[in-house]
């Protein structure tokens, strides 16, 4: 695409916000209805496409991305007439005679970047929240999922009039001559390099943004927790969608005497959700592409694998790997995004949140214990973007708390309210009445005026 056929969608779609369309939250409303519509029609597609991209299973293409964007959109046609009200609010006594309200108005065209790892997820959920608060988009989803980019493409194309939301196709070129126009926000998901590119491009015009990166999220695990349990749901979060998931437990940090039990357990459940063969396992996801694969796979020494290691170049196929580390290793260092599981341990949990602390704040971070004082301190003393405890990844699936890192590994949130409200500037406006103007403010003072504002301001 040329940079002025990028200019041309960014002008065409200004002038249809100035219309005054989005404001009508009915437009809004047939818009999210018709999406609906259209992805329970396309459903088996946007499943296939996931299939041939990531090698998700159709049920965890509906779990993980289909079902929770069918989901957001009914909260959003449920709550979109409550959410776009004007709020009133108390007026000071100082400010009489006036009303005071705060009203909810979209910023006006957003640009949305998504990465490949939930490419329907991540594109089409900021989208649903997006156009609930009456903004228009520009999405340009990732170049490396290129299946579900092109379902999506067609589903919102059948869906949408490109003035409203309109799909860029590309890679990083266009991405780039899109960031460099003046849209009124821009919300990102993806690496916190690229992150750093967008927010260095925002600031030019300054249009807000909100990002969503990753980082290295811990999964804490203390004598007290119950092994079994911990297990089988850090099994579940790590290594779904083959371990590229962004809220993904980057690496096990348990307490050093219940290592080897623990171990065990794990070891059990990853037999116990993908066989014993987890490279033939049709209902288990591959790497997304070459570079991916040799990302993870740089990881795997010969000394260092616990359990695992197995893997298949030509298929793209790491079986779900747990490997000893030491703090200095490159896998303690940089994201892992990839079947990899990392054990760390700890002999005071003390140490676990200082050295979680000394580091960037994660993403996510996960405490598995029966000890309510253990959980509380960590959750207290630990900076991170959101978590569980004893379990892992749940907190993303829920539209009543909002989903974002801090730090390096994000600002800002979405989902459900969050994400309405993301997308939404609050007038505030005092509504002055002019049947009486009240003298005390304007000049010339004296004493009398003096008093009289102090009064008022107590
Ligand atoms: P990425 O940063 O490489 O790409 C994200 C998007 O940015 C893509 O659309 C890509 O086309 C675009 N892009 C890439 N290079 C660019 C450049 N130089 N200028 C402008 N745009 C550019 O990320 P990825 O590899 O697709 O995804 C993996 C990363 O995303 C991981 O770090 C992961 O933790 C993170 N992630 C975060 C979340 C979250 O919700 N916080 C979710 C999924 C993934």
């Amino acid at each position: 695409m040329t940079r002025e056929e990028i200019e041309n969608i960014v002008a065409m779609q200004k002038d249809f916000f100035l219309t005054g369309e989005t404001l009508d939250v009915s437009y809004r409303l047939d818009s999210l209805k018709n999406l609906y519509t259209n992805i329970q029609v396309m459903q088996n597609e946007i499943c296939e496409a996931l299939y041939k991209d990531l090698g998700k299973s159709s049920t965890e293409a509906y779990m993980s991305e289909v079902g929770m964007v069918l989901s957001e959109i009914r909260y959003m046609i449920k709550h979109i007439k409550k959410f776009a009200k004007e709020k009133r609010v108390k007026t000071p006594i100082a400010q009489f005679c006036a009303k005071s309200f705060v009203k909810p108005s979209p910023y006006g065209v957003v640009l949305i970047l998504s990465p490949w790892n939930y490419p329907f997820l991540l594109t089409m959920q900021p989208l649903v929240d997006a156009i609930s608060a009456g903004n228009t988009v520009i999405c340009r989803s990732s170049e490396h999922s290129p299946n579900v980019t092109r379902v999506m493409d067609k589903l919102i194309r059948r869906t949408f009039r490109k003035e409203h939301v309109y799909d860029v196709l590309g890679g990083v070129e266009e991405s780039t001559m899109l960031l460099e126009q003046k849209v009124d926000y821009i919300f990102f998901t993806g690496s916190t390099r690229v992150g750093k590119i967008v927010l260095e491009k925002a600031s030019e015009n300054f249009v807000p943004v909100t990002l969503e990166m990753g980082g290295k999220s811990p999964c804490i695990v203390d004598k007290t927790a119950d092994l079994k349990l911990a297990a089988k749901r850090i099994v579940f979060g790590k290594f779904l969608n083959c371990g590229q998931t962004c809220v993904a437990p980057d690496y096990l940090y348990c307490d050093e005497s219940i290592k080897d039990e623990l171990l065990k357990e794990v070891k059990r459940q990853v037999v116990l959700q993908y066989g014993l063969d987890p490279i033939d396992n049709e209902l288990y996801g591959k790497m997304v592409n070459k570079k991916s694969y040799d990302l993870s796979m740089r990881h795997l020494k010969e000394d260092n694998i616990l359990f695992g290691g197995r893997h298949d170049e030509e298929r793209l196929k790491i079986e779900p790997t747990i490997i000893q580390a030491n703090f200095d290793d490159l896998c303690m260092k940089e994201e892992i995004f990839g079947p990899i599981l990392p054990v760390v341990t700890f002999s005071e949990l003390d140490e676990a949140i200082n050295f979680i602390n000394a580091n960037d704040a994660p993403l996510a971070l996960y405490i598995f214990s029966s000890s309510k004082e253990n959980e509380q301190k960590v959750i207290r003393n630990c900076k991170f973007g959101g978590g569980c405890i004893n379990d892992t990844i749940m907190q993303i699936a829920t539209h009543e708390m909002g989903f974002g890192g801090i730090g390096k590994s994000g600002m800002g949130a979405y989902h459900g309210k969050v994400g309405f409200d993301t997308f939404t500037h609050y007038k505030s406006i005092v509504d002055k009445k002019t049947w009486i103007d009240l003298p005390i403010r304007y000049q010339p003072y004296n004493s009398k005026k003096d008093k009289m504002i102090k009064m008022f301001m107590k």
